[in-house]
């Protein structure tokens, strides 16, 4: 069986086939620049057409999807309906779904017979108890305007934490984990029998971690300082926030690889700033989960820097408890998926 997955950006579009049987990769293509001034594909049509596939041979393709709001808890066969549903979550990921709903509808075109399936980044945490979803704002923002925690790198942390179990070699219904997923953007969850009971992205995937260019937890009235005493403009926030802070705003870098070269002091803080973080959310995830089985290190940073994993380890309170190192594969669950979907 072959299963294509693509994960379409708003200039990128990356694709990937699978053999289901060995799950090799036969083909990956990774187009970017889309739609650029000079670039030599205009729109996602264009470079879905320039990918050399067979798409008569394929037995479905699985879409990565970053918003699937309350609406999806799963991953789903496509259909109007759920393309609607996608179109509607656009406000809640306006740099994402609008992208994600591209690439389903040009590969939708170019491969009209066969399933089409859905796979969420938030549907991995739909598991997360109200009182970890919920902010504590009036209940009406929940309720009138859906402002709550969805998390995100769902798919990532329901790929590593199957992972962690082949390798304890246990069931991962009586498994505890935290899972760390750290990359250029990078989020923790705890994952209890399976399931994601919390998280640190939320509304957005602003929340939580210290990242490559993005603040995570700061105090909300910074936003309202930023605008009222600075005369900053709501988008110049948002750049501020998602684009100029994190590792990149302390020590003007956010290249993991480079910063840990680096000599410089601020390059050294902004590391330490982001292990201490990391430590602050492997503690509380401690604290709910009660039992802790493993910590999993995975994205970029997770897997490839031992010194950063040795620092977040350091804290005492982690004595004891396993540490993985697990490479992520959001591609290949987002095949799986689509194996789990066509099954049903
Ligand atoms: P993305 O979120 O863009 O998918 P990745 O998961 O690829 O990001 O992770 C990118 C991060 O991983 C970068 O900060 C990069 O510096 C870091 N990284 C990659 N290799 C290493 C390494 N050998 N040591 C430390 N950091 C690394």
């Amino acid at each position: 069986m072959k299963i294509a997955v693509i994960n379409a950006g708003s200039s990128s579009l990356k694709f990937k086939l699978f053999d289901m049987q060995t799950k090799e990769v036969l083909k990956s293509f990774n187009i970017e620049h889309i739609g650029e001034n000079g670039a030599k594909f205009n729109n996602h049509h264009e470079a879905l057409e320039s990918i050399d596939v067979d798409f008569s041979s394929l037995d479905a393709i699985g879409h990565r999807v970053v918003h699937g709001g309350e609406e999806f808890k799963e991953s789903v066969l496509i259909n109007g309906e759920v393309i609607d549903t996608i179109d509607k979550l656009s406000t809640l990921a306006p740099l994402h779904n609008p992208a994600n709903l591209e690439g389903i509808i040009v590969a939708k075109k170019k491969a009209p017979n066969i399933p089409h399936i859905a796979v969420f980044d938030t549907a991995f945490h739909s598991t997360m108890p109200k009182e970890a979803y919920l902010y504590a704002l009036d209940y009406k923002m929940y309720e009138q305007h859906k402002i709550r925690r969805y998390g995100f790198h769902g798919t990532s942390h329901a790929y590593v934490s199957k992972e962690a179990a082949k390798i304890l070699d246990r069931n991962i219904n009586e498994l505890n984990l935290i899972t760390l997923h750290l990359g250029n953007g990078a989020s923790a969850c705890a994952v209890k029998k399976g399931k994601s009971v919390d998280t640190s992205m939320g509304f957005t995937p602003l929340e939580g971690l210290v990242m490559g260019s993005r603040s995570g937890d700061i105090d909300p009235a910074i936003v309202l300082y930023m605008q009222r005493e600075l005369g900053l403009s709501v988008d110049e926030v948002d750049k501020a926030l998602n684009k100029e802070s994190g590792l990149l705003g302390i020590c003007g870098e956010n290249d993991v690889r480079d910063i840990l070269n680096s000599k410089d002091e601020k390059a050294k803080l902004a590391l330490d700033m982001m292990i201490r973080r990391i430590q602050k959310y492997i503690g509380s995830y401690m604290a709910l989960l009660g039992r802790v089985d493993a910590i999993v290190f995975s994205g970029g940073i997770g897997e490839n820097s031992p010194y950063i994993r040795e620092k977040v380890l350091e804290s005492q309170m982690f004595n004891g408890i396993k540490s993985l190192v697990i490479k992520t594969n959001e591609e290949l669950e987002i095949a799986n998926e689509c194996l789990r979907v066509l099954k049903k």
